[in-house]
């Protein structure tokens, strides 16, 4: 009378097994093959990086600095933000003691592989809130093509538009804006992925990646739309180089930073975005609708710190205001 029974729990046993095993494979493929196109430096150059907050240098561009370091080429930061998140520190001295403290830790990153003090730039606009203000964007544009005439750097790299939080796509726009005041030609600017809410696929893996035993790489990925991206050629030693990078940020959980983005830099050519559009229309995005379903409405917002209307509103008025000029193509 057992037999039955055990027959049963003997085949979906296996199944189980069978589908953790697939899963593990699919995993180690994924990670072991998926095709991406190598990018190296061969030639020493000026470096510039505009980031929106300290430690996202190190996110978009840690192995890139090392590498224009260890070619005797020059790397300067421009930080946007001063870090600094009101809403979770409240008034008083916290906000002043966050500032400085992430200014150190940024200060202590970057001069540990070599980047001078004197190539480090805080604008120290408000974290969160200090860039949805016109006036200040137009004011950090202004900066931030002075840095471009002055330095003529061989290659900048910010952080992508793609909706992730909201200073790292405000400054996508500064970068895009100075390097068309400047007349700075657009193949050398790029652009690196942090995080979005894009991808459908990504929360279901993270969740996967719980159980298996093989786990799948969830390293930054760009958003669907625009060709072009390159992941820099990483050996083991500067993998792990750029892991000790986030040590410095003590103030930000170092070790989540590291397991959370510990992975070679990739970068491609910034895209011609219409800012005015927002990184992209929840309505046609799987994820967001599916998040919608299962979440409501109230609690699935597309992007993070910011509503999708707010990019309208705030990208329409920044469009009406700044200069059109783009960066020139090179000959
Ligand atoms: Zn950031």
């Amino acid at each position: 009378m057992w037999a039955e029974p055990c027959r049963v729990l003997v085949l979906t046993s296996a199944g189980c097994a069978a589908a953790y095993l697939a899963l593990t494979l699919c995993a180690f493929v994924r990670n072991r093959f998926l095709p991406r196109k190598r990018l190296d430096f061969t030639r020493a150059e000026r470096l510039l990086i505009v980031a929106a907050h300290q430690d996202d240098e190190t996110i978009i561009a840690g192995g890139t600095m090392m590498k224009t370091l260890a070619k005797g080429g020059e790397v300067h930061v421009v930080y946007t933000t001063d870090g600094a998140v009101k809403r979770r520190l409240g008034p008083g001295a916290a906000v002043q003691n966050c500032v400085l403290q992430r200014e150190r830790e940024a200060r202590a990153c970057l001069t540990s592989i070599g980047v001078p003090e004197v190539n480090i730039s805080f604008l120290r606009y408000a974290c969160e809130t200090g860039l949805q203000e016109p006036d200040n964007v137009a004011a950090a544009i202004n900066i931030v093509a002075r840095h471009i005439e002055r330095l003529q750097p061989g290659r900048i790299v910010a952080a992508a538009f793609e909706g992730g939080h909201c200073d790292h796509d405000i400054s996508n726009y500064i970068v895009a804006k100075a390097a068309g005041i400047a007349g700075y030609p657009r193949e050398r600017v790029f652009e690196a992925p942090e995080y979005n809410r894009y991808h459908l696929s990504e929360p279901i893996l993270r969740r996967l990646n719980r159980v298996l035993w093989v786990k799948f790489e969830l390293r930054p990925r760009f958003l669907f739309g625009h060709g072009g991206a390159m992941t820099l050629a990483m050996s083991r030693k500067e993998l792990e180089s750029k892991r000790v990078m986030f040590t410095h940020f003590a103030s930000q959980d170092s070790g989540a930073l590291a397991t959370r983005f510990g992975f070679a830099d990739q970068v491609r050519p910034l895209p011609p975005y219409r800012y005015a559009e927002a990184p992209f229309n929840p309505a046609r995005c799987p994820r967001h609708r599916l998040v919608r379903l299962i979440r409501g409405k109230a609690r699935s917002n597309p992007f993070y710190g910011m509503a999708y209307r707010d990019y309208l509103r705030l990208y329409a008025a920044l469009e009406e205001r700044i200069p059109t000029a783009s960066p020139k193509r090179e000959p």
